[in-house]
């Protein structure tokens, strides 16, 4: 897939550079394709990992605050609704930073993804006794109460006209919710149709309280 994308970028280059912009427009675009195929691939491994029960968390000390800058940041580059973070000290955390970047990035994705007429999406931490909490609140199309457990479960997308629209496989928040019940941790919803969903998860902040949990 890596060699995929630089031949596509290298053919992207020399269309612009003879200033064929059509077709460099179409170079970018099976670019964009590569990363959702990349995405997928990546999607699908999890799955496959989380089933063989082979889902291990790579746990280090890190700074929680610096990687939750560092996820909006670049969540910030792709998405038209501005990202508004509120702040608060966390400090260092003892857990698996690329899982909960990742967990990170999906529920942010989506907040973006099923808010198309909404301009804001608000991420927020916090130390809730040894646990730390991560929200992303978004002002979009919500879940209907019935299904908000649903939604954690492997493929299950809500499925009315209005979600028909909105491409997706329904796997993110199944691999997120895995990843946060290994941390010992738990991930939940509380959302309004029509006026908005507030995902969060809470995560133990050090060893201990994963071993106590
Ligand atoms: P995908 O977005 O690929 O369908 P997810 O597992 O991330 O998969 O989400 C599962 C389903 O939960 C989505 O299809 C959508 O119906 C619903 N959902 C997730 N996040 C939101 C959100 N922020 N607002 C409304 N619905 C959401």
């Amino acid at each position: 897939m890596t060699s995929l994308k630089i031949y596509t970028q290298f053919i992207e280059k020399n269309l612009v550079r003879q200033n064929d912009l059509k077709n460099a427009q179409v170079a970018r675009k099976m670019d964009d394709q590569i990363d959702l195929l990349t995405d997928l691939i990546s999607d699908l491994l999890d799955v496959t990992k989380i089933q063989n029960g082979k889902i291990q968390l790579n746990e280090s000390e890190f700074d929680f605050d610096q990687l939750a800058e560092e996820i909006v940041a670049e969540q910030q580059m792709s998405a038209r609704h501005k990202i508004t973070f509120n702040h608060s000290q966390v400090g260092k955390i003892f857990s698996d930073r690329h899982r909960v970047s990742q967990v990170m990035s999906n529920l942010i994705s989506n907040a973006v993804k099923y808010s198309p007429d909404a301009d804001e999406v608000i991420v927020s931490t916090k130390l809730v006794g040894d646990h730390v909490r991560f929200c992303v609140k978004d002002f979009g199309i919500g879940i209907p109460e019935d299904k908000q457990k649903k939604i954690f479960e492997q493929y299950y997308r809500v499925s009315n006209a209005k979600e028909h629209t909105f491409p997706g496989l329904g796997l993110g928040l199944y691999i997120s919710s895995e990843i946060i019940k290994r941390t010992g941790g738990r991930i939940y919803v509380t959302s309004n149709e029509e006026k908005g969903s507030d995902f969060c998860f809470e995560i133990p902040k050090s060893k201990n309280v994963q071993q106590n949990a």
